[in-house]
């Protein structure tokens, strides 16, 4: 997962991307860059960490011009190193690019790429399909125009298979250009805005806009690639179209609840997936004193839970605000080292109430059953989970850091699952891991239940397995493979270093 940013006609572009960039920070923290381009220079910086520590006021001053792309990046194949940070910049013709997502034939592209004698200098998939777009305009005559630029878009659309979003500056018809481009299926989000002055805005989420009070004005289509130039008509270009899919877990987890992505605010949604919840716990005649949240994303479905079940709502920990969110750490024993300061639970909300809490999902589970030890030592006679999503039972391949099979906690209680549970399956797998959990209850939302809320076109590969952009079973291999040497390598650094 990372978060991308683009701007054009600002006289303050680099500015704006240093500001706006903080409002994604969410999406990435492990590096983080900003690229312009000044009359025909295309200078960058990029640097490892969180952007409003990582930028000095003398780095902006390298970076003058009225277009700008930036990047936060987490990396889910490849290391967190300044090489892999983004934008990238190929020379030839000048290019800056920044993404999000995963390609699925990355050691393809790597092979396709090497036969053209172009090597890579880092391990993200930015870097293929940067050579790709570059390599598709270098067989078109110079002065590259928009025409050129979308067949250059559509040849790398073909050759690179996967879910991402990218933006880019270039300089198309003698104009500083800021692209931004969708995936076939729409996996990956990406809005657009623009200023009365004529300056444009893409984002991967509207937090990016508001930060600059730009106004939204839509999410990019799924195969769409967008050409925005200062004081133009935005040009609109389909550049390879399927049925839409967007990631059902951005609304779940990980987008800022204050976003707006597919027409709605993740806020609404999750206040929706709380009621949903509460509905199929009541049908299954459970009963609690209190509904407590596990901060922070689970708050509002766990306020619209509380409110539909006629229970009180406390909040019953108290999240260190100077703590990262543990799940976008690098490894297991950082994200356990997080979490023992992460969260301080206050005992009274707990002590001699059949306690309900609330989470988002169960992805690794470590972290789950700390704080779940944690309630049952603050004096609470029952402990019950609530997840407002349904079990994660198959890695994701389109960019989210929910990785390997053998990782994924629910795994271990199903078997060889193919589609979506059925319901006496999925309660049968609740009762086995609450009990591993030493919970009195687990209740997971249903993928009928999580449709019925949504309503709409979604990815929800990892709860269902139906990938919308296919995987072949050698691919998942490869990727997984990429994923737990990832992994191993984290594990060395902090090894050699700790
Ligand atoms: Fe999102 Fe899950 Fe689909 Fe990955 S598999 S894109 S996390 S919904």
């Amino acid at each position: 997962m990372c978060g991308i940013f683009g701007i054009v006609g600002s006289s303050e572009a680099a500015r704006s991307a240093f500001l706006a960039l903080q409002a994604i920070q969410h999406r990435g923290q492990d590096s983080c860059g900003i690229a312009t381009i000044d009359r025909e220079r295309f200078p960058f910086v990029r640097r490892l960490g969180l952007v409003a520590q990582a930028f000095a006021p003398e780095h902006l001053n390298q970076l003058p011009g009225r277009i700008a792309v930036g990047h936060v990046r987490y990396p889910t194949i490849g290391r967190g190193v300044l090489a892999d940070a983004q934008p990238l910049f190929f020379r030839q013709p000048g290019v800056h690019l920044a993404h999000n997502g995963n390609l699925i034939n990355y050691n393809e592209l790597v092979g396709h790429l090497a036969e053209h004698s172009v090597h890579l200098l880092t391990h993200c998939d930015a870097e293929p399909l940067l050579c790709e777009l570059a390599l598709a305009l270098q067989e078109r005559p110079r002065g590259h125009t928009l025409d050129d630029a979308c067949a250059a878009l559509a040849r790398t659309w073909e050759r690179a298979d996967g879910a991402y979003s990218i933006v880019a500056a270039l300089i198309l018809d003698g104009k500083d250009t800021l692209v931004v481009a969708r995936d076939r299926c729409g996996v990956r989000p990406a809005v657009w805005g623009g200023r009365s002055d004529g300056a444009y805005v893409v984002a991967s989420e509207t937090t990016a806009l508001d930060a600059l009070g730009v106004e939204a004005r839509g999410d990019v289509g799924p195969g769409e690639a967008l050409f925005l130039r200062e004081g133009e008509p935005p040009v609109s270009r389909v550049i390879r179209r399927d049925r839409p899919a967007p990631c059902i877990f951005e609304q779940i987890y990980f987008a800022r609840p204050d976003s707006r992505i597919e027409g709605r605010t993740v806020y609404a949604t999750r206040l929706a997936l709380g009621r949903a919840l509460a509905r199929e716990w009541r049908q299954l005649g459970r009963r609690a004193d209190v509904v407590i949240p596990i901060p922070d994303t689970s708050r509002p479905a766990a306020m619209a839970l509380a409110e539909e079940l006629g229970l009180p709502y406390r909040e019953g920990f108290i999240k260190n605000r100077y703590s990262g969110r543990t799940f976008i750490m690098g490894d297991q024993a950082q994200r356990e080292d997080e979490l023992r300061l992460k969260l301080n639970p206050i005992r009274s909300e707990f002590e001699g109430r059949r306690v309900l809490l609330v989470d988002d999902s169960i992805v690794r589970g470590t972290t789950l059953a700390r704080t779940i030890q944690l309630v049952r030592s603050q004096g609470a006679t029952e402990v019950h989970l609530g997840i407002y999503s349904p079990p994660v039972l198959h890695p994701c391949y389109y960019g989210i850091d929910m990785s390997t099979t053998e990782e994924l906690a629910a795994r271990a209680f199903v078997l060889e699952p193919s589609g979506p549970l059925s319901e006496e399956h999925q309660r049968e797998m609740e009762r086995n891991f609450a009990r591993r959990l030493e919970l009195d209850s687990l209740t997971y939302l249903s993928v009928a239940g999580l449709d019925r809320t949504w309503g709409g076109p979604r990815c929800a590969a990892c709860f269902d397995g139906r990938y919308p952009i296919p995987v072949s079973a050698e691919r998942r291999r490869e990727i997984e493979a990429d994923r737990r040497l990832g992994h191993e390598r984290r594990q060395a650094t902090f090894r050699f270093v700790g």
